[in-house]
């Protein structure tokens, strides 16, 4: 391959100087897809490669994560304000963009467990606590909660269902338990969690407990921290319950941008109970310290093979053994929000949107989720800056967006897409990073056009473990995992599709904007917890800030090289192979489902015509 060279030299002297050999390969090569000669562009890629720091994003992230920063706080828009800075400071064309959004913060949320005789088993929730987290005792840490949560005050019997996945509540139904009057015990993992409460609310639960098990994220995996990554006991995931496989957003204005002037009368008051975006029923996530003692207590069947967590007692199904009473008060109200966009006008085709991505607000210091991926776009924007103040102008326009309000529902990233649906039908492409870092294993998902673009990139960037990120990437994919889609050379990578559950969802799922996300994994068990927090980051993911700088180069790198292509590099012969895939996929389903007669030839035949097509574009 062409830069084999290169690579084999990154291998054996881990330096980086290879990232002017590099792109001197590519630019030797003119072989990168998108371009007819790419010489200039790679001096300006190695220009840009340059500027990305380490210790200047690690600065970032301290700034970023110095308070909690949740949704519409204070806080919240001081950090917006250090973001418009940057932007401000590298060239950006910048504005603070704020919507009124429907939102809850909790008044009261409690949770109480009784034996049948009366007496108390627990009372919580327990204050998220571990030895020497200087963070933890802040006052403006706040209280566990859901977003979106309905608000109540129950008392029931307890029912556990695992997952809370359709197949875990279609057993329960199986042994005849039913969930009318119940509180549903779930654990977190697997799905999305607002597709367990809605399953709960559904079935007829009158409240959810949701708790972190310590096989999922917790002791079972590893050490705890403070000791390793893992879960401490106290430490509970907040999160939204929205029903956001309806839609995200404001619940009050689907498809409507809720600017600060929209008059009541554009807002919808149905969006509450299963027709609508909102569980009515309540939800609380607790810790496996408090979802222990009710699990414990529980009688009733044993548990189904699969259904046993990492508890150290035998885990029931209920009902039986122990009731629980739950407050959730919800203080619902119209909160104000702030994106903030920067902007570099296109040369050639202004009109043209090349748009990256990432959250800032966070349920407490964020300091993986989302505060890496700030600190990595705007040690991006920092190079594009660089690059700005020597004269270079993108042929397209860029533009590095802020997203506040993601966590309680992809809020301000859905209402910005609502507000310019019109400029972004000629969007060609969206880079998201959320969880930009919470280890060293590099990982991707994309869009099928964009799959072999995101591994061309990584070629370009060098990895802190030697070599390119690429590289790396490909030595560490766990074995059998390899991408099916081999259309084209070198294609042996494997990405992700797209699913959902980051800002990427309105500019792909509604917009229908090619889109990829990014992200350097590891092991992460504080996730969305009050140990989220800078200390943890330094002692478990990235001491010296390299995985924040390679992303910023990643993430700047995707929208420099979409932003000056001659032509757009969407493959769709990639596209158009794993469109076959998915329905040779069907036709197996079919045949295992009896339905063996259904005909796929019409699909068949459309597809090949698509990667005819495909192919005759890609070879000119
Ligand atoms: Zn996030």
């Amino acid at each position: 391959m062409k830069l084999a060279g290169c690579r084999v030299l990154a291998l054996l002297v881990f330096t980086a100087p290879c990232i002017l050999a590099q792109s001197s390969a590519q630019a030797a090569s003119q072989t990168v897809f998108g371009y007819g000669n790419f010489s200039a562009q790679a001096k300006i890629e190695e220009k840009f490669l340059a500027v990305p720091d380490a210790n200047l994003a690690g600065q970032h992230l301290k700034t970023l994560t110095a308070e909690p920063h949740m949704a519409a706080t204070p806080e919240d828009h001081k950090t917006a304000e250090y973001v418009a800075q940057k932007f401000r400071a590298a060239g950006l064309d910048t504005e603070i963009v704020p919507y009124r959004v429907l939102m809850n913060q909790p008044k009261t949320v409690r949770v109480e467990a009784y034996d049948p005789s009366g007496h108390l088993l627990m009372s919580g929730p327990a204050p998220e606590h571990i030895d020497g987290d200087p963070g933890q005792d802040n006052p403006r840490v706040v209280m566990p909660f859901n977003g979106s949560s309905g608000s109540g005050n129950v008392t029931g019997e307890v029912v556990y269902a695992n997952y809370g996945r359709l197949e875990d509540f279609n057993q329960l139904a199986a042994q005849h338990i039913d969930l009318h009057g119940k509180i549903a015990l779930i654990r977190y993992g697997i799905n999305f969690r607002g597709v367990k409460v809605y399953l709960a609310e559904q079935r007829g639960a009158i409240g959810v407990l949701l708790y972190s098990d310590p096989q999922d994220d917790g002791y079972f995996k590893g050490d705890a921290y403070p000791i390793g990554p893992w879960r401490p006991e106290t430490a509970v995931q907040r999160g939204s319950v929205q029903f956001l496989f309806k839609y995200s957003g404001d619940p009050e204005t689907p498809g409507v941008p809720s600017t600060l002037d929209l008059p009541d009368s554009a807002r919808i008051h149905d969006y509450v109970g299963l027709h609508g975006d909102l569980p009515s029923i309540i939800s609380i996530p607790i810790s496996y310290h408090d979802a222990a003692p009710i699990l414990r207590a529980l009688k009733g069947a044993a548990v189904p093979q699969g259904w046993q967590g990492a508890l150290p007692f035998s885990y029931h199904v209920g009902p039986g053994g122990v009731g629980v009473h739950l407050i959730s008060d919800q203080d619902y109200q119209r909160r104000i929000i702030w994106n903030v966009v920067g902007t570099v006008k296109g040369s050639t085709y202004p009109d043209e949107l090349v748009v990256a991505g990432n959250h800032r607000d966070a349920w407490v210091y964020g300091a993986v989720d989302p505060s890496s991926g700030t600190a990595a776009m705007l040690e991006a924007v920092h190079g594009v800056g660089a690059l700005l103040k020597q004269g270079w102008r993108p042929k397209r326009t860029i533009m590095f967006c802020s997203w506040d309000a993601e966590e309680e529902g992809l809020i301000g990233s859905t209402e910005w897409v609502e507000q310019h649906g019109n400029e972004l039908q000629n969007a060609v492409a969206y880079f998201n990073v959320d969880v930009a870092v919470a280890g060293s294993d590099f990982g991707a998902s994309a869009v099928p056009s964009l799959k072999e673009f995101v591994r061309d990139i990584t070629r370009a960037v060098p990895s802190p473990l030697g070599g390119t990120v690429y590289q790396q990437w490909k030595l560490r994919q766990p074995a059998g995992n390899k991408s099916t889609s081999s259309t084209v050379p070198g294609d042996d990578v494997h990405m992700g599709d797209m699913g959902s559950g980051s800002d990427f969802t309105p500019f792909l799922q509604h917009a229908g904007v090619p889109s990829t996300d990014i992200g350097s994994g590891g092991p992460y068990g504080v996730y969305h917890s009050t140990f989220d927090d800078y200390q943890w980051y330094t002692a478990n993911a990235d001491p010296h800030f390299e995985y924040l700088q390679e992303m910023a180069r990643v993430l700047g790198l995707e929208t420099l090289r979409m932003a000056d292509a001659d032509l757009l590099p969407l493959d769709y012969a990639v596209y158009a192979h794993e469109v076959s895939g998915y329905i040779s996929e069907a036709r197996r389903k079919a045949v295992d489902a009896g339905m063996s007669s259904l005909d796929f030839t019409p699909a068949e035949a459309a597809a090949a015509r698509f990667s005819s097509a495909a192919q005759k574009t890609r070879a000119r």
